[in-house]
């Protein structure tokens, strides 16, 4: 998120950043009328989607890395459940009618401030109707999926960790980042 040069509250050029009382972080803060400039991570939210043992990749149309091929997800919009968010990007991506089965990755990027939120579903019904940031969309056996093609190396993590318990059978739910997290089976 850029950081504004202006407050957007009052017009002023008087930015600092500075402590709010009792706050733990310091904040892009107005000089004139107060306003506190909050920034917090994005959300992104998707779905993984299995049919008879093929997954549901599209390729990207726009940056960053165009043509890549990716799990359908996209940022949450205000005023939506992350379930719904999920359901509605892989509609745009992909023009399949989806349904969630239960949460599956909680994969958080500090880095950039971001956090992935990745559902198993089901596909109810393929349009082959999807918008203008998908080149392409498929379902891939494991061994036709594009593997040096893959969007971000977590994609590639999740894609790989499903396949392995599709064939055992028991599906867990990840969390953590980059460098460490654990996959938790609940039985
Ligand atoms: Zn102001």
């Amino acid at each position: 998120m850029p950081t504004p040069r202006f407050c957007p509250q009052c017009g002023s050029g008087d930015l600092r950043h500075q402590l709010p009382p009792g706050d733990t972080h310091e904040r892009l803060m107005c000089q004139c009328c107060a306003y506190i400039h909050y920034v917090n991570p994005k959300i992104i939210a998707g779905c993984i989607i299995e049919q008879d043992g093929k997954y549901l990749l599209c390729q990207r149309a726009i940056p960053p890395r165009p043509g890549t091929w990716t799990l359908p997800a996209g940022f949450l919009e205000s005023g939506e459940t992350t379930e719904d968010g999920a359901v509605r990007e892989v509609w745009e991506e992909t023009g399949v009618r989806a349904e969630i089965v239960s949460p599956y990755s909680i994969f958080s990027v500090p880095q950039i401030s971001e956090v992935y939120i990745i559902f198993r579903a089901v596909a109810l019904e393929m349009t082959g109707q999807y918008g203008p940031e998908t080149l392409d969309c498929r379902f891939f056996a494991p061994e036709d999926i594009p593997w040096d093609s893959i969007y971000y190396p977590a994609i590639r993590q999740i894609l790989e960790r499903y396949i392995e318990e599709r064939q055992a059978g028991i599906y867990g739910i990840y969390m953590g980042n980059d460098f460490s997290g654990k996959i938790h089976f609940i039985r």
